[in-house]
């Protein structure tokens, strides 16, 4: 028996790191992810292989957080946090396939644990978990095994993606609403900077436990429950800021709903601008270079443009009418690498289908 599983890279249009404080972010899944190959043998280990990594690493199916070290950590976590839910996967051999890129922000942290997922749970032959579920325990693979601090975005964001549709995510009740993403006059571009993110820098860490300290001053259980303006009662300017970030960019991701289900673009790239200033001065997790990139796609025609992901390097999504992503594209690579920075890449991207072969939950 073979069997494979296929699960896509995210792209957040708006809302970040608004997921680990109950809030609301709006990302689309992307059309390139990551597919796993498992072919089990019934035995008590996994052997896995990547096309983006050389060797193979043996992983015992009783492993535990701290035994496997490297890329291999996200699946061998996958098989723990899997295990602890109560699903023992079958033993064999795995390989990795992938188009998203690694390290620019796209999350193929989470399309490979979210494919190697889909084909151990497939594999097992038990009922397989509802989606928000297996996204749960990827998150549990990503925290307590690999050691990144991450919130639900990349996991929801992978699973439930659906072609021309963004998502709107609810991380408080985990509701998945759908917002259709008209791009016949427009055009999504992903610019990537080339300049590499890192999570595990510390710096995630510590915006989330500034967030943590901001809820605990203010008595709420997580900034979800803060008044809009509830940032001026904090008192230290850096916690005001971190919470300001929060606080804002939930309410744009709401107004940016309202913008994109009128077909409003223009109104959306105000809202993206706007979150990208305040990443940069409230929350401060972009570099110059992303900072850029993000005015020279504005400068060039487009509606707004904004840092996407974790932050500190990354991808730059930005909304364009057509002509001036025709514009973009051929004009600003050159420029920003004439300002000292990594050349960057720009793709036109669409809204892709999420994760293959796992069950959705059905509304309630
Ligand atoms: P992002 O998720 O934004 O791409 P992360 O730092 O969260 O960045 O995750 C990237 C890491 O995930 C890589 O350094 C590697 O360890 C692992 N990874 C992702 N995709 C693959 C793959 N196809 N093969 C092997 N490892 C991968
Ligand atoms: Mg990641």
């Amino acid at each position: 028996m073979t069997v494979r599983a296929y699960a896509p890279g995210r792209i957040n249009l708006i809302g970040e790191h608004t997921d680990y404080n109950d809030g609301y972010a709006m990302p689309i899944a992307l059309q390139v992810g990551t597919s796993a190959v498992f072919e089990p043998d019934g035995g008590t280990r996994l052997t896995v292989s990547s096309d983006g990594e050389s060797g193979t690493v043996v992983i015992p199916l009783d492993t535990a957080p701290g035994d496997v070290e490297g890329w291999a950590a996200y699946v061998a976590g996958c098989i723990w946090a899997l295990r602890d839910h109560g699903i023992t996967p079958p033993g064999g051999r795995m390989h990795l396939t992938s188009q998203v890129p690694v390290g620019a922000g796209l999350s193929s942290s989470a399309a490979l644990e979210c494919a190697v997922l889909g084909a151990l749970i497939e594999a097992g032959g038990t009922p397989a978990p509802d989606r928000t579920t297996v996204a749960r325990i990827a998150q549990r693979a990503e925290n307590h095994y690999v050691g990144a601090p991450t919130g639900l975005l990349d996991q929801m964001s992978s699973l439930y993606g659906r072609e021309n549709e963004a998502m709107l995510l609810d991380f408080r009740s985990l509701e998945v609403g759908r917002i259709p993403l008209e791009l016949e006059h427009d055009v999504l571009l992903a610019i990537d900077s080339r300049a590499p993110h890192q999570h595990a820098g510390g710096e995630y860490g510590k915006r989330r436990a500034a967030c943590e300290r901001a809820a605990a001053e203010l008595g709420v259980a997580s900034l979800r429950d803060a008044a809009d303006d509830a940032w001026e009662r904090l008192s230290d300017d850096e916690t005001r800021r971190r919470a300001r970030h929060i606080l804002t960019e939930n309410r744009r991701v709401l107004d940016g709903a309202a913008a994109l289900r009128n077909r409003d673009h223009a109104a959306f790239g105000v809202l993206m601008t706007a979150s990208h200033a305040s990443m940069r001065d409230d929350f401060e997790i972009t570099v110059p270079a992303i900072d850029l990139i993000a005015a020279t796609a504005e400068e060039l025609g487009a509606y707004g443009a904004r840092m996407t992901g974790g932050g500190f390097g990354g991808t730059v999504i930005a909304l364009a009418p057509r002509t001036a992503a025709d514009r973009i594209a051929a004009e600003l690579p050159g420029s920003v690498e004439a300002a000292g920075h990594p050349r960057p890449e720009v793709t036109v991207i669409r809204p892709g289908e999420g994760a293959h072969g796992i069950r959705e939950v059905l509304s309630p």
